[in-house]
């Protein structure tokens, strides 16, 4: 008898769907977020699933079937609102992925309406007549113009989601947001009398979010970024509550792996080096040489271990990067040390490591990937964005964090122990 789940959530990659997790617990909703389409059903009484894909970028045709895969086992699972959530700036190209697998998850729920809006006010990210803005200027000025797969040069959102949309997009503008939640229901009653589909929804704080929260009620589908989700637990009786983000208590032996590059992880590696700790600098050439990097640092780490955290890192400098990228090319680079950081994780767990942080989105899918995690309970958030979570792959209990690029302060690596003692 599959239980009864508040939200089922559809994230169209990790690192964002944490951060949609990390909000929903904060929002005191208890959240297990899973890599992938789980092939069992769910095995912990909780508030919401989010289903971690990695669909932005890829084809249309393959977001909207791995889309329809979790919107059919989150439905199995009881689930009473559906939350498709994408990136804040609204990352996207002519041809989806936004669109697209919001009118196919439409169209399997049999749903004529649904909003969209990217608003994140606590990360800067505000929509006001529906133009977004990325801190204080408009999207397409942000630097997101130059971006590698989605270069977004339209900061005008009911235009960005009409070009991958088929049916016809509207705007739930400022005036009536900042009026409350029944006049947003009346516009829109109003809209889709026009035969508006979708509705870019204006927010530019916290509490716009919070009214249109409770006019999203009773709608089958939300899209959105990981802001609109501040909202949405008071429509199910639930709210903050310390409770919701426990986890089990912590034990066994704790270890930073870190193959961020970005300028805070080279800051939190300098840190943790300065606060006198161990650490292990990993150098990809010789692991290209042949050197058995693995087991040198396993060897290394283990006799350290009993009595404090390690670090073993490949974080590195702008300059030292390129020097390898130059010689190994890129991609072969991060594929490599990816996966020496992932098998080095792996052997720190037989190891007898139970708190585990992880720095690098890109590392921490290969270390996941490596250690067998298919799902994680979120717990209590050490940085904006970036929480503890909980996972038992092969049975072992592990507690696991999983920094992308530049979350976090200095002492990340430091601070996040002393969260679980
Ligand atoms: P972030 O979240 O900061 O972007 P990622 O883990 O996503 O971190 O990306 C960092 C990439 O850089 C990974 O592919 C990683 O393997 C690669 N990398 C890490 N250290 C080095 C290094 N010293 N030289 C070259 N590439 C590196």
């Amino acid at each position: 008898m599959p239980q009864t789940l508040s939200l089922g959530c559809i994230a169209d990659d990790f690192t964002g769907a944490t951060d949609l997790a990390n909000n929903l617990v904060r929002a005191g909703m208890r959240v297990v977020q899973t890599i992938g389409v789980p092939a069992t059903p769910l095995d912990s009484e909780i508030d919401a699933v989010v289903v971690a894909l990695k669909s932005r970028t890829i084809a249309p045709q393959e977001a909207v079937q791995q889309s329809l895969a979790a919107l059919s086992w989150l439905k199995s699972q009881g689930s009473r609102q559906i939350y498709f959530k994408y990136c804040s700036t609204f990352d996207s190209t002519p041809q989806g992925n936004i669109g697209p697998v919001t009118e196919a998850l439409m169209d399997a729920m049999g749903t004529d309406y649904t909003i969209a809006t990217p608003a994140f006010p606590d990360n800067k990210r505000t929509v006001f007549k529906g133009y977004l803005f990325a801190g204080d200027g408009l999207l397409n000025e942000s630097g997101m113009q130059n971006h590698p797969l989605t270069p977004m040069h339209d900061s005008n959102l009911v235009r960005v989601m009409q070009a991958q949309t088929k049916r016809k997009v509207g705007l739930i503008d400022y005036s009536v947001v900042a009026r409350g939640a029944e006049a947003v229901s009346e516009r829109i009653a109003q809209l889709k009398s026009e035969g508006v589909g979708v509705a870019i929804v204006d927010a530019i704080s916290n509490e716009d979010l919070m009214r249109l929260g409770e006019a999203l009620k009773d709608m089958p589908l939300v899209t959105a970024g990981s802001g609109v989700a501040i909202g949405l637990p008071q429509n199910f009786g639930i709210t903050p509550s310390e409770k919701s983000s426990a986890l089990p208590p912590a034990a066994g032996l704790q270890a930073v792996v870190s193959g961020s590059c970005s300028v805070a992880t080279n800051a939190q590696v300098q840190a943790f080096i300065a606060a006198g700790l161990p650490a292990l600098a990993i150098d990809p050439l010789s692991i290209s040489s042949g050197k058995d990097v693995v087991s040198e640092a396993l060897a290394w780490a283990k006799p350290l271990l009993p009595s404090k955290p390690v670090l073993i890192y490949s974080t590195a400098e702008p300059a030292a990067i390129k020097a390898v990228q130059n010689q190994l090319g890129v991609e072969a680079a991060g594929a490599l040390v990816e996966r020496t950081l992932a098998a080095i994780a792996k052997g720190l767990v037989a190891a007898g490591v139970r708190q585990l942080v992880v720095a690098g989105g890109e590392t921490s899918g290969a270390c996941v990937q490596a250690l067998g995690i298919t799902q994680m309970q979120i717990g209590p958030q050490i940085a904006p964005g970036v929480p503890w979570c909980f996972a038992k792959p092969g049975d072992t209990p592990l507690h696991i964090t999983l920094k992308s690029g530049n979350f976090g302060a200095e002492d990340f690596f430091t601070k996040a122990f002393t969260l679980l003692a």
